[in-house]
């Protein structure tokens, strides 16, 4: 979408009323929450009914309700929003569900940079761009017939890592993939996993600081996965896989977790290289993003995705984070985001982090 529209919709807006607004699930307790200890009215928009629980968390409940039939409905309504001076936190779940190309053709002033989603979700620029910043990647295996070490098979487009399966040899590569479905080979990468939580303002010089802007680390996670990350209870995998039980990657939840301090300045190096190619590349990554990683037994970092958003694995920090706690008390991700569109406002900057 033009970004001119966008800036006629923002001439439009009464910038003392602006509404914070996003799909009621994957990450929006925390972004409502952010939003109202910044001052903002906060709006829900509710797919289907709208969801009970959010009455047991009166801080994350939004001031209002906005309901619609289906995702894709969200589209149509925009006029409505438009009035309400919405502006839209994309999160994992509303991209995914709402789709890629009704996204990018929504009518509302949204956080971040649209333009990243081609970049993310299109596994060949993923890596043009990842590996232009010098990241290291897991290795992708384009003939099966020479898999010699565990693969991880992914599907296009799977959510939540489902139907992700490991292979260790081409046999048993051949007896698991479902072939009618697009998929790709990746070496497995032996280590711990690390989802870095990083924030990038184009517009205030007050962190670690790169060419434009300045780049903070928020948090970090690691997703728990059903059923690989438990399913030792029940046997090795090995054994398991004789009798034909095999573990998958769906991910059900997030746990806290910090990094040896020594590997910091690589986390930032790596952060930093991925802002500095984006801004190159399409204008920049703005706002937050996470780094899937993981750290091998030579301490080096293979980063096997990136996701250009606020992840659900921020949501343990709604009360901040060990390394939040040491930028302001009580600053989660959702927070910050409204911090950035507050001093944007302030500053008459917001054509710079919205799109
Ligand atoms: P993804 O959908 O790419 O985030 O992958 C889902 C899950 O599969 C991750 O959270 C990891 O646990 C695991 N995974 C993905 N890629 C790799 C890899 N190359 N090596 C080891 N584990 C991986």
């Amino acid at each position: 979408m033009p970004k001119v529209k966008i800036d006629d919709i923002l001439a439009n807006y009464d910038k003392n009323k602006l509404t914070i607004a996003t799909v009621c699930s994957h990450s929006s307790l925390q972004i409502f929450d952010g939003a109202k200890k910044e001052g903002f009215r906060t709006l829900g928009i509710s797919v289907g009914k709208v969801k009970k629980f959010y009455d047991a968390f009166p801080l994350g409940k939004p001031d209002e309700f906005f309901s619609v039939d289906k995702y894709k409905d969200i589209i149509k309504h925009a006029k409505k929003l438009q009035e309400k001076n919405v502006i839209i936190i994309p999160h994992g779940s509303f991209v995914e569900y709402l789709g890629a190309n009704n996204f990018l053709r929504l009518n509302l002033p949204t956080f971040g940079n649209r333009k990243v989603l081609m970049w993310e979700s299109d596994r060949k620029k993923e890596k043009q761009w990842l590996e232009g910043a010098g990241l290291t990647m897991p290795r992708q295996i384009k003939d099966p017939r020479k898999i010699d070490n565990p693969v991880i098979v992914k599907y296009h487009g799977a959510k939540g890592g489902k139907g992700f399966f490991v292979a260790k040899t081409y046999e048993e590569f051949k007896k698991r993939v479902d072939k009618s479905k697009p998929y790709f080979i990746q070496e497995f990468v032996m280590g711990t996993r690390y989802y870095l939580h990083y924030f990038y303002s184009p517009i205030q010089n007050n962190a670690y600081k790169l060419s434009k802007g300045s780049l903070q680390l928020l948090s970090m996670d690691r997703r728990d996965e059903t059923t690989i990350d438990e399913v030792q209870r029940l046997g090795s995998i090995a054994e398991l896989e004789e009798i034909g039980i095999h573990p998958t990657f769906v991910v059900t939840g997030n746990i806290p977790i910090v990094i040896r301090e020594s590997l910091l300045p690589k986390v930032f190096k790596m952060g930093e290289a991925v802002v500095e190619k984006s801004l190159k590349l399409f204008g920049g990554v703005l706002g937050s993003f996470c780094l899937e990683t993981v750290v091998t037994e030579d301490l080096e970092f293979r980063v096997f995705e990136i996701s250009a958003r606020i992840v659900a694995g921020t949501n343990p920090y709604i009360t901040g984070s060990p390394y939040s706690d040491l930028i302001e008390p009580n600053l989660s991700t959702g927070r910050r985001i409204a911090q950035e569109i507050k001093y944007a406002n302030k500053k008459n900057l917001l054509h710079e982090i919205l799109s």
